[in-house]
């Protein structure tokens, strides 16, 4: 080896730079990875946001299917099942060539009794009308609904329709004995319901090549009785035989 004594001024310049670049590239800065660790810490940050909103999102919506699952069952108010199975116990009644009676139902001079008494006021009427009509039905084929409104609706289907037709009228009677003061009704100084009956027969259906009547069909009838109702006084229940051939007879 050579001794710095004998090196040449060249070379040791060269050793020198040498030296010299190593002691330049030494402290290492770091500073320039600052923007890069916040911008992913930012990222980061919104993804986990983005994440838990999406989670809040998920869960609301599964609570709203699982309220609408059950407002297809019940009515919120009145706690009473709804049309789907109506329709749903018409076909079998029809298929089991069963009596069917539905009966719809209206409350008299409701919007009168809104006005003078307040919609909580009648909340409560359509809450005790609810009750008073679970507490009818007492066979395994027995319905109560509330269609919507003031408007309600009872579907029988082990009953006679001489049976059926004193039910109708216990529940008329029975809204009335509920004696719920309605001093604006021109009807009654109580409360007070209309009903429409539809009996209906599927029998002749089974000895013709016809269609059995559609649910529709069913319930026009039923609306036009307690459109009947409504006109003869209210308070009063209508009520008709359907013999379900459409073709031979309508009324
Ligand atoms: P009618 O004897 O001819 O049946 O007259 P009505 O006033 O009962 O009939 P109308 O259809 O004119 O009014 C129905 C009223 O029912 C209007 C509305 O304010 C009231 N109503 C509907 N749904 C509800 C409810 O959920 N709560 C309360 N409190 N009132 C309701
Ligand atoms: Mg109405
Ligand atoms: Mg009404």
């Amino acid at each position: 080896t050579k001794t710095v004594a004998t090196l040449t001024s060249e070379e040791l310049t060269n050793i020198r730079n040498r030296w010299t670049s190593i002691r330049y590239e030494q402290p290492i800065d770091y500073r320039w990875l600052w923007p890069y660790t916040i911008a992913g810490l930012l990222i980061f940050l919104a993804m986990f946001i983005w994440n838990r909103r999406l989670n809040a999102l998920n869960q609301a919506l599964r609570r709203a299917n699982t309220t609408i699952e059950l407002l297809t069952v019940t009515d919120e108010l009145t706690g009473l099942s709804n049309r789907r199975v109506m329709q749903r116990e018409w076909h079998r009644a029809l298929r089991d060539m069963r009596f069917l009676h539905l009966v719809l139902m209206d409350i008299d001079h409701f919007k009168q009794y809104n006005d003078t008494y307040g919609h909580p006021a009648g909340d409560v009427v359509l809450k005790q009308l609810g009750t008073l009509l679970r507490h009818h039905m007492r066979r395994a084929g027995d319905y109560a609904f509330r269609l919507g409104g003031e408007e309600f609706a009872v579907l029988l289907t082990e009953l006679e329709q001489q049976a059926a037709c004193r039910l109708a009228e216990e529940i008329r009677k029975d809204v009335e004995q509920l004696a719920i003061p309605h001093a604006s009704s021109v009807t009654a100084p109580v409360v007070t319901l209309s009903l429409g009956l539809l009996s209906v027969v599927p029998r002749i259906a089974q000895h013709r090549a016809s269609l059995p009547p559609d649910w529709n069909s069913i319930y026009q009838h039923a609306d036009a009785l307690l459109y009947q109702a409504k006109n003869s006084g209210r308070n009063c229940v209508v009520a008709r035989c359907w013999r379900v051939d459409p073709l031979l007879d309508s009324a």
